[in-house]
């Protein structure tokens, strides 16, 4: 494994809901929902991503026992004890680059200034924000508002959970 910056990931479809919230910290994710298991494995190897996934199965596979692939076997089924299983194992840093991915499709982020954005974001918005940033895939532009403070907050309280 690389250095824990360069951590990146792939979510399998029975733990769907990693994904936004490594994205939020800035990880490099990546979500598999198709049903071909050796797939995700040669995806997770050619990229150097982490599985994480609660089937049984993938912790069996030679790559993983070996060592040459790294998998977390998630134990619970709820998504906050998951991501707290994760943080935990991997000593994550919900700080770690925040607005740097689209939650929607883990493309990086461009910065914009506020007159790119004027007649693309709601007026009050437009009033009290100053920074921005959009995806060049989807074209969503996010802005440090009420929804993301949120899930930051939520985000620092299950690290502080998890440290105790
Ligand atoms: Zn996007």
């Amino acid at each position: 494994m690389g250095s824990i910056s360069e951590l990146k990931f792939i979510v399998d479809n029975n733990v769907g809901k990693l994904v936004k919230w490594l994205r939020i910290m800035g990880y490099d994710t990546v979500f598999f929902d198709g049903s071909d298991d050796s797939y995700m494995v040669a995806k997770a190897l050619a990229e150097s991503r982490v599985i994480l996934t609660r089937d049984t199965e993938i912790m069996k596979r030679g790559l993983v026992t070996s060592g040459r692939l790294k998998a977390i076997l998630i134990s619970s089924e709820e998504p906050e004890k998951q991501m707290r299983q994760v943080i935990k194992t991997l000593n994550l840093d919900c700080q770690f680059r925040p607005f740097a991915l689209c939650l929607e499709c883990n493309q990086p982020l461009v910065g914009k200034n506020k007159d790119q954005v004027k007649d693309r974001v709601p007026p009050h918005v437009f009033q009290t924000q100053s920074q921005y940033v959009e995806c060049p895939a989807c074209h969503r532009i996010y802005w440090r508002g009420t929804h993301w403070q949120a899930m930051t907050k939520k985000l620092k309280k299950l690290m502080n959970e998890t440290t105790k």
